[in-house]
């Protein structure tokens, strides 16, 4: 059984926008709850949806055109009903940190949840027991966060055990969202991820890292802005937008050489851009010891062949710190 309670009725026509209220004792305030927002929007028949940022609190692209989009959206222009959390792990986004301040909890690691765990627990549970039932399809907006920069993409989920029509439907709706790029995620069916649960739930499962480096992108909330329309078009819930838009360059992630550790803690300095291709054995930069000068640089290689689509952003390492992943073109 869920401790969390909305303030909004989801069948009720309209807009309400509300409060999900998590308990949360502590010696400040003996009944005090976690007050997560949430809007419902309904009007009549029609889509599910359920339009998600502030999964991680220090990306926000996704959390600006959420909370825009709940003040100007009217119910008169839509059919079915949209659900929208623009700070789904309040606690991580009132403090612009990735994981809650509360528990640690880092919530995109946390599905299935617990509904008697912490409160970032406590919220996958929901998410997963409780919102993703309602919907037919979940958008979740993430933006690199404080320690990355990615080149901005739209991404689709879908495990091996997808059916075939909802795949179909999936990787329809990922390529005309207006998003350049798109990042294709064939699952293995493990917990964690709300994309891992959305699969599980049998819910259309779209995503995406439309920024980083703790700062807002204005290339990614007008990506954002577009994607969001495009799918509340897409999926009948608003009339229709020009099918207008480009072929996106559809990518993969292609293992764990994709990706590209520090090797000792120091200073990193990078040797490429996004969007650069490189292949197996190129630099990707050099650790450094401005602290003991006279050692030398250490040079770091890629692994995988393909283009660099995020880098680590802050300049200095730890061992293990990844500085760099790369994604390969995908034919599908
Ligand atoms: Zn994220």
């Amino acid at each position: 059984m869920t401790q969390i309670t909305p303030t909004i009725d989801f069948d009720q026509e309209g807009k309400q926008v509300g409060w999900l209220r998590l308990p949360h004792s502590v010696t400040r305030s003996a009944y005090g709850t976690l007050t997560i927002p949430i809007a419902v929007i309904r009007n009549g028949a029609g889509p599910q949806i359920l339009l998600i940022s502030g999964n991680h609190g220090d990306e926000y692209e996704g959390q600006i055109v959420l909370t825009r989009l709940i003040q100007d959206l009217r119910p008169e222009e839509i059919c079915g009903r949209i659900i929208i959390l623009p700070a789904l792990n309040l606690p991580a986004v009132q403090a612009g940190t990735r994981v809650s301040p509360l528990d640690d909890g880092n919530l995109n690691r946390v599905f299935p949840g617990d509904p008697d765990g912490g409160p970032t627990w406590k919220i996958a549970d929901y998410v997963e027991r409780h919102l993703l039932p309602m919907v037919d399809v979940v958008a979740d907006f993430h933006g690199g966060g404080s320690s990355l920069e990615y080149r901005p993409h739209a991404s689709v989920h879908y495990s091996m055990d997808t059916p075939t029509e909802q795949k179909r439907r999936s990787l329809e709706v990922v390529q005309k969202l207006g998003v350049p790029h798109v990042m294709v995620f064939e699952r293995m069916p493990r917990p964690g991820g709300l994309p891992d649960a959305a699969i599980r739930q049998g819910v259309i499962s779209l995503g995406g890292e439309y920024g980083g480096m703790g700062c807002v992108s204005r290339k990614g909330v007008a990506l954002v802005q577009q994607a969001v329309a495009r799918l509340l078009a897409f999926f009948g819930a608003k009339d229709t937008l020009p099918p207008d838009v480009p072929q996106p360059e559809m990518m993969h992630i292609f293992g764990a050489e994709a990706y590209v550790y520090a090797p000792e803690p120091g200073l990193f300095e990078p040797a490429t851009d996004l969007g650069d291709r490189v292949r197996p054995g190129d630099l990707c930069g050099h650790v450094l010891f401005p602290d003991n000068p006279a050692r030398p640089p250490i040079p770091v290689a890629f692994e995988g062949a393909g283009e660099v689509v995020c880098k680590r952003h802050p300049g200095r390492v730890e061992r293990g710190d990844c500085v760099a992943h790369l994604a390969a073109p995908l034919s599908i």
